[in-house]
């Protein structure tokens, strides 16, 4: 865009003279103020931005926040999803997506089919700004103008093309080619009474992820290698999980697909750093057992793990004898919380919930258990898969695999080298 450009587009924004606009900006580019910065400043001096009554202004989307009330952009539609919600006791369908121009991208929901496809170039008018996870999102409704303008170039590519590595919680309108490597079909209670549905794992090159089928199409069979468009991606269990709504559509794939059916080897750090992963492994060393480890009692109505007879929602309750392991894993790039269920932890300790129980017995102190565990494991090294969580707490490792290895060393040392030379 030229100077001039700069000057009639802001002059029309702000309803004033074009060349004065443009005497301004120019005295301001020659002192070397960014145009931006000096285009917000002429927007102070003239009055626009402070409730001034001429309407939302335009904005670049780096530029959007969460205080802008409403703002009037142009940008490149990424992508489209569509989805059916319950708003206000109504079934509506809603189009959601991500917009982006040069300076950056944001989400969007169209509350209204605005015939949006991804690639289109357009001006959403009077938009709204709302806060959807913590970022501002723009909300195009029956008071958003849209209009379609000639394509613009933007820095990030359009149309919803993702593997299964990238995807992120919150991504929408998302198309994938994927091997569906496990499916189960289940009832459940919806919300129009009982429903069918399917859920499992899918696979392509990258990695794997947990999938719901809400319509229980019947392509999706275990070993069909799908192209699907238009996915959801939400959160569940702390990891990214692929959501297949009525709009999706499945085809079968015209192409050979090499799926891994291992876990994605990472190191603790990058694992931690992912924020969750489904199925991942990783090498390394018991440096303790935690505290509610071994004999432990959990609350029959809930589960949780009891504190002396106390269940923190249900107060004093007759506890059920459990076994668990947390295990601090260290590989050299970070820790990590092993939990390991009562099935893997009897593995390690060599029995069961009943011989626990004994054996605490005759030593009258149930500590004994947690004991016996970490003198088998603590010091020795591990190749451990699961599903990674992170909270406020730590990463937690939903331990699915535990063995001893013996090739630790040389994998660790691969491990930390593939590290270092990132
Ligand atoms: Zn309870």
């Amino acid at each position: 865009m030229s100077l001039d450009d700069h000057a009639e587009g802001l002059a029309s924004d702000l309803g004033v003279d074009k060349e004065e606009v443009k005497a301004d900006l120019q005295n301001l580019v020659e002192y070397s103020v960014p145009i931006e910065e000096a285009k917000q400043s002429l927007r102070r001096k003239y009055g626009d931005g402070g409730g001034g009554g001429s309407g939302p202004s335009r904005a670049d989307i780096a530029d959007v926040t969460t205080d802008s009330g409403s703002v009037t952009v142009t940008a490149k539609v990424l992508t489209v999803g569509k989805r059916s919600i319950r708003y206000q006791g109504n079934e509506q369908v809603i189009f959601e997506g991500e917009l982006a121009d040069e300076t950056g991208t944001i989400s969007y929901t169209a509350w209204e089919d605005f015939g949006l496809s991804s690639g289109d170039t357009i001006t959403a008018g009077n938009a709204g700004v709302r806060e959807w996870e913590g970022r501002p999102e723009l909300n195009l409704g029956e008071s958003t103008n849209i209009a379609f303008e000639d394509d613009i170039e933007v820095p990030y590519d359009v149309g919803g093309e993702a593997d299964l590595e990238s995807l992120e919680p919150g991504d929408r309108g998302i198309s994938l080619e994927v091997e569906v490597v496990e499916v189960e079909q289940k009832t459940i209670d919806g919300r129009d009474g009982e429903t069918e549905i399917k859920s499992g794992v899918l696979a392509d090159e990258t990695a794997r992820l947990p999938f719901t089928d809400w319509e229980a199409r019947p392509e999706i069979a275990a070993g069909a290698r799908l192209r699907v468009e238009d996915v959801y991606v939400r959160e569940f269990r702390g990891v990214p999980s692929v959501n297949f709504s009525e709009f999706t559509t499945v085809a079968p794939l015209d192409r050979d697909l090499e799926v891994s059916d291992t876990a994605t080897r990472m190191t603790v750090r990058e694992a931690v750093e992912s924020g969750g992963a489904y199925d991942v492994e990783v090498l390394g060393s018991i440096v303790a057992v935690r505290d509610g480890s071994g004999l432990i009692e959990r609350c029959p109505e809930c589960g949780r793990v009891t504190q002396n007879g106390q269940c923190r929602s249900h107060g004093d309750v007759d506890g059920e004898d459990d076994l668990r392991v947390k295990a601090i894993v260290d590989d050299g790039t970070g820790t990590v919380t092993a939990v390991l269920d009562a099935e893997r932890t009897a593995e390690v300790y060599g029995g069961d919930v009943d011989d626990a129980k004994a054996q605490a017995r005759d030593a009258m102190d149930k500590e004994v258990v947690a004991d016996s565990i970490r003198d088998e494991i603590v010091g020795r090294e591990f190749r451990i898969r699961g599903n990674l969580s992170v909270d406020d707490y730590g990463a937690n490792l939903e331990v699915t695999e535990f063995d001893e290895c013996d090739d630790a060393p040389a994998d660790r040392a691969k491990a930390l080298l593939a590290e270092v030379a990132e």
